[in-house]
């Protein structure tokens, strides 16, 4: 139950409708499946690839679609009202985008068309066993050496890990000199030597994305590998791209609480006790006006967020809100929602179920929702 946004027009309803059909042909019949083998197949990037959704919002001259933010929304909220976690055009999208601002014109050049078609899969590995929001603490270094950075060190939790064929690896360049010798290297992953991607992560939801441990050992790359082909400036560019990554875990995030939504009201008018549908129940809907309450405020929220990044005033601040107030929304609302399922609740085979386990971790990743509250608290 999505109220209309205030961003929609009639090109961009033509455009979700595009992808609810994609997604219903090319996603949903597969979603068993790619829980099975913990990843997508390879397939589906290619699909993606040639109906242009996977780089909805970025420009035709580097071969994405050349839409706007409200575009590339469209893609995530579609993926999530079909109940797909899988996909993971999330961290593709975000990776362009570091290429996009961050990079040079050749490196943009050479791998965003790339990316847009789906013949390479991005991945970004700041993560480390040692090291996750405290991103400085972080310990893969990439040494120079000739005409060549040596990159050594490992990374873990990395989605799309075990199909990326490019990934961009937070290092340090310059142990020695804290956040400024923090760099963003590229490294293609086919046939390169010393890399290797551990085994795929088994986690509690989420099941079909390959979130994977991935290991550096002597990886040389090209010294025209680092991200803006200036050394040091990889803590910045993160700074500056992370409103991007939150953004968009936000607008999934008020989708889930939309289907969330969707799925108990129709659950709780069908299933019946004491003589009445739960619906009937003053606090079945007692809860559920609470809930459509919260979907109407994230929702009018989002939208915001929405119409400031297509226009280029999202800042860190608003996007860190986002990310954590929708993401614990989130959670607190699937629970709500499971409750009023009962034991079907319970049940994988019942979607509710699913969303529940899927939806945790959205408090953790792109900054845990502790660290978006301390980047709030810096502008009181
Ligand atoms: C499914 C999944 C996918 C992921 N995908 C990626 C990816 O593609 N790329 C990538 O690089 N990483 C990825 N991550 C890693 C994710 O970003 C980190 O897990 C997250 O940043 C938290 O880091 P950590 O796990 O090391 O927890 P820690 O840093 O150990 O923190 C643990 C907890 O301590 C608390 N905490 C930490 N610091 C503070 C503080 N300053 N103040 C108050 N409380 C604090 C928070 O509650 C936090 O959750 C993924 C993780 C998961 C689970």
């Amino acid at each position: 139950m999505q109220i209309k946004p205030r961003w929609m027009t009639p090109e961009l309803e033509t455009f979700r409708d595009a992808v609810r059909r994609f997604v219903a042909a090319e996603v949903t019949p597969h979603q068993e499946h790619w829980k099975k083998q913990q990843h997508v197949d390879r397939d589906v990037w290619d699909k993606g690839g040639a109906m242009g959704i996977l780089l909805a919002d970025i420009p035709e001259e580097y071969g994405g679609s050349g839409g706007s933010f409200a575009h590339q929304s469209i893609v995530f909220e579609e993926l999530t009202y079909a109940g797909d976690m899988a996909f993971g055009i999330h961290v593709h999208a975000i990776v362009a985008h570091y290429i996009l601002n961050q990079g040079t014109e050749e490196q943009k050049q050479k791998y965003l068309p790339k990316l847009a078609s789906g013949e390479m899969i991005a991945a970004i590995a700041m993560s480390e066993p040692g090291a996750g929001s405290d991103l400085k603490g972080i310990r893969t270094t990439a040494r120079r050496d000739g005409d060549s950075y040596v990159i050594n060190g490992s990374k873990t939790f990395i989605s799309n890990g075990y199909m990326a064929d490019l990934v961009v690896v937070v290092t340090k360049t310059d142990p020695e000199a804290g956040a400024k010798g923090v760099s963003l290297i590229m490294v293609e992953t086919r046939d390169c030597r010393g890399y290797r991607v551990g085994r795929i992560l088994e986690k509690i939801g989420q099941k079909g994305q390959d979130t994977c441990e991935l290991f550096f050992d002597d990886v040389r790359v090209p010294l025209d590998r680092v991200l803006g082909g200036v050394e040091g400036k990889g803590f910045t560019q993160l700074m500056t791209e992370l409103p991007y990554e939150r953004t968009i875990l936000g607008v999934s995030g008020v989708a889930a609480i939309e289907r969330a939504l969707d799925l108990t009201i129709t659950h709780t008018r069908e299933r019946k006790a004491f003589g009445q549908a739960l619906i009937e129940m003053q606090n079945t809907r007692f809860v559920l006006a609470e809930i459509k309450t919260e979907a109407t405020i994230a929702r009018t929220f989002i939208d915001r967020c929405i119409v400031d990044m297509m226009e280029g005033r999202m800042d860190t601040e608003l996007a860190s809100m986002a990310k954590y107030w929708i993401s614990d929304l989130q959670c607190k609302v699937i629970d709500q929602c499971l409750q009023l399922f009962g034991g079907y609740g319970y049940m994988l085979e019942y979607p509710i179920a699913q969303m529940y386990v899927d939806a945790r971790v959205q408090r953790i990743y792109g900054g845990a929702n502790e660290i978006m509250k301390e980047i709030i608290s810096r502008n009181l």
